[in-house]
């Protein structure tokens, strides 16, 4: 009997400490319970429940079903406008920013604010570089537009600060709701605030990692004069992304040209 519970206890340490390995990708969150492995207890901690992590505040406005009118998704003249989301990143940022030198172009880049808090020598060269601002939200979030008026005005304004604390002479132009989850109360408030609301025409959709060669195909088949493309440089990795605008910039420019948002 004595032996089969101490096999057992050891076979329980086994399965404890290979448990332990086994998320061991997960490092930022197994970093934080460092006594789980020290001590090892009868009963497993509960896992936690998903509606704990979620229930913030329940009473969100539905999504429209169709997008709602006056978003500006044409460039305002016959060449293309690029746009690059979810930055500055110190990583991609930079690759672009010599890129779009290189090609002697300008594009808009949709910040997010506390993106723009951290890296501010980012924002201020895109600004000396000659490029156009657009407020991306605080921290990207894709509900934003459903939540209650004041919070959305709350966001924009904190997220113009943090661009305005990098660059203060630059005018931020444009708002775009991250995933483009538009409400028309979002448009009122960004509009009370001096920003116009940009969406986009051509979506590669590169924040999925497809290869450079789609990107590539994507954006030649979708676009036209006066498109508005949508690119990412930031919020994961963009490797392909950066290789697939080495060749997708110059190709825009020679057919219809790269131009400023209008
Ligand atoms: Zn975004």
């Amino acid at each position: 009997m004595r032996v089969r519970a101490l096999s057992a206890f050891a076979l329980g340490l086994v399965l404890l400490v290979t448990g332990c390995g086994e998320p061991g990708k997960h490092t930022e969150k197994s970093a934080t319970s460092p006594s789980a492995s020290a001590a090892p207890v009868a009963t497993p901690a509960p896992k936690p429940s998903p509606t704990r992590t979620t229930a913030t505040k329940p009473e969100l406005r539905p999504l429209p079903k169709k997008l709602p009118a006056g978003l500006h998704r044409a460039s305002g003249s016959a060449g293309v406008a690029l746009t690059f989301d979810d930055g500055p990143d110190p990583r991609y940022t930079p690759q672009i920013l010599a890129q779009l030198r290189k090609f002697r172009v300008t594009a808009t880049f949709c910040l997010v604010g506390k993106q723009a808090k951290r890296y501010p020598h980012l924002v201020a060269q895109i600004v000396r570089e000659g490029h156009q601002l657009c407020n991306h939200s605080w921290r990207h979030d894709v509900n934003l537009g459903r939540r209650p008026a004041a919070e959305i005005r709350a966001d924009l304004v904190r997220t113009n600060q943090a661009i305005r604390a990098a660059a203060p002479k630059a005018p931020i132009t444009w708002f775009r709701q991250p995933g483009g989850r538009w409400t028309a109360e979002e448009l009122t408030v960004a509009r009370q605030l001096g920003l116009r609301p940009l969406h986009w025409s051509v979506d590669p959709q590169d924040w999925d990692h497809p290869p450079a060669k789609t990107i590539i195909k994507r954006v030649a088949r979708a676009s036209r004069h006066g498109s508005v493309v949508l690119l990412h440089d930031a919020g994961g990795d963009r490797t392909q992304t950066m290789a697939a605008c080495r060749r997708l910039i110059p190709d825009l420019k020679r057919r219809y040209g790269v131009t400023r948002l209008r």
